[in-house]
C-alpha cells in the first residue's frame, strides 16, 4: 500500500509536548504554555454562561449551512450571507481553497516564513510553491511575490499580521498589490490575528471585497475569542470564491458546539477589547525589557513576538522548558536563532523576564 507519491516528502503535523508530559519529564508542578498564541484569559464569559443555560442537541447533525453564526457575522460585518464560507478552523479554510483552486502543474506563491500549512496542502494537490524570503525586518516582499506571479499561479498567500513574524501589510502597500495583482489568482488573505491590530492602524482587507473578486479575508475563533479548542473559523468572499469551496466543503464540517459558542463570543465585544488591552500593555513591557538586556525583535500587531537570542532558538527553548516555560524555537518556523513567544499574562511575563534576565547574567559572567 502507497500513499500519493508527494506524501512521502510530507511528515504529520508535530505538535510540541503536551504540558502533561514535560511536567513528568522535568518534575515541575507548574508549567506556562507560550506556544501556540492561544488567549491567557480564557474566553468569554457570555460563552461559558449559555453553554451553561442551555447546550446545542448532540443527537442531531449540526447546522450545515452556520445559519445563526452567519447571520451574527452578515449583520456585524456588513457582508451578504452568502459571502461567508466556515471551516473547521481557518486551517480548513486553507485546505478548502487548495482542493477547490490547486490541480498538479499549478503553483501558488507565499512569504518565507510564514504559516506552514499554506505549503502543506498546496503540495497535497501537486502544486509547486514558490516562498519569498520576508525583507529583514519580516515583512511580505510584495513586490517580488507579484514579480513570481506566471499564468500558472492560482493562489498567493498573503499573511496579516504575519505568523510567525507578527508584522502587518500597510493599506497602501495592500492596494497597489490588489491593482496589479492579476484577476486569475486568488489573493487569500490570512487575519488569524485581526483582533490584536492596533486599533490606530489603517488596514482595512474587509473593504476590499467587494471591489476585487479574487480575494477572500479569512479569521479564526481561535485566537483573540479564545476557543481554538472548538475548531471554527471564517472567510469572507465574493459569492463566486464562496461557491467554488462549498463544493469541497465537508456538509457538517463545523460543530454545533462550536457555531452556538461562536455566536455568543461575537456578542461580547467587551471581551475581545479586554484582551486587546492587556495584550497591548503586556507586550509594551516585554519590549521595554528586551530593549534593557538588548535583545532585538520584529514588529508585532499580534499576541507574540518574535525574539533574536544569542543562542541558538532550541538551546533557549532548552533552557526555558527546563523552567516551566513553553516557546516556539526559531529553528522550527524557518527562522533559526529566534524564538517566538506567545505573550502571556502579566504575572507569567513577568516570571518569564526573570528568566530570561537570569540566562543573560549568567552568559555575561561566561564571556
Ligand atoms: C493559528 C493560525 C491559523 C489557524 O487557526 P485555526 O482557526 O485554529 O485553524 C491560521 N493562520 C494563522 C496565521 C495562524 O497563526
Amino acid at each position: 500500500m502507497e500513499g500519493k507519491p508527494v506524501l512521502t516528502q510530507l511528515s504529520p503535523y508535530k505538535q510540541g509536548k503536551q504540558t502533561k508530559e514535560i511536567q513528568e519529564e522535568y518534575g515541575l508542578d507548574h508549567i506556562v504554555k507560550l506556544a501556540s498564541n492561544e488567549n491567557p484569559y480564557g474566553y468569554s464569559e457570555k460563552v461559558r454562561q449559555n453553554l451553561i443555560d442551555g447546550l446545542p442537541e448532540f443527537n442531531i447533525y449540526p447546522d450545515g449551512y452556520t445559519g445563526k453564526l452567519r447571520e451574527s457575522l452578515s449583520l456585524r460585518l456588513n457582508f451578504n450571507q452568502n459571502q461567508f464560507i466556515f471551516g473547521s478552523g481557518t486551517e480548513e479554510i486553507i485546505q478548502m481553497l487548495c482542493r477547490s483552486f490547486l490541480v498538479a502543474g499549478s503553483n501558488v506563491i507565499m512569504a518565507a516564513p510564514t504559516f506552514p500549512q499554506y505549503k502543506h496542502y498546496a503540495l497535497i494537490e501537486g502544486a509547486a510553491v514558490k516562498e519569498i524570503p520576508t525583507n529583514k525586518h519580516g515583512y511580505h516582499d510584495l513586490e517580488r511575490m507579484l514579480a513570481a506571479i506566471d499564468e500558472k499561479t492560482k493562489i498567493v498567500w498573503l499573511c496579516s499580521p504575519n505568523n510567525p513574524t507578527g508584522t502587518v501589510i500597510s493599506d497602501k502597500d495592500f492596494e497597489s498589490f490588489m491593482n496589479k495583482c492579476p484577476k486569475h489568482v486568488v489573493v487569500a488573505f490570512d487575519e488569524a490575528y485581526y483582533e490584536f491590530m492596533d486599533r490606530e492602524a489603517d488596514v482595512n482587507a474587509l473593504s476590499y471585497i467587494n471591489r476585487f473578486h479574487n480575494l477572500i479575508v479569512m479569521r479564526t475563533f481561535s485566537k483573540a475569542y479564545g476557543l481554538a479548542g472548538l475548531r471554527i473559523g471564517y472567510g469572507i468572499a465574493n459569492e463566486q470564491i464562496v461557491t467554488t469551496l462549498d463544493k469541497v466543503r465537508g456538509p457538517f464540517n463545523t460543530t454545533s458546539i462550536a457555531q452556538f459558542a461562536a455566536v455568543a463570543a461575537l456578542e461580547d465585544q467587551s471581551f475581545i477589547e479586554h484582551t486587546y488591552d492587556k495584550n497591548k500593555k503586556v507586550k509594551a513591557a516585554f519590549e521595554t525589557f528586551l530593549d534593557t538586556i538588548g535583545w532585538e525583535y520584529y514588529d508585532s500587531e499580534t499576541n507574540f513576538l518574535l525574539v533574536h537570542t544569542p543562542v541558538s532558538g532550541m538551546e533557549m527553548y532548552q533552557y526555558l522548558v527546563e523552567n516551566g516555560f513553553i516557546i516556539r524555537p526559531g529553528e522550527l518556523l524557518g527562522i533559526p536563532g529566534t524564538i517566538r513567544v506567545s505573550i502571556g499574562t502579566e504575572q507569567e511575563m513577568e516570571e518569564l523576564q526573570r528568566l530570561l534576565l537570569q540566562f543573560y547574567q549568567d552568559r555575561m559572567k561566561v564571556l
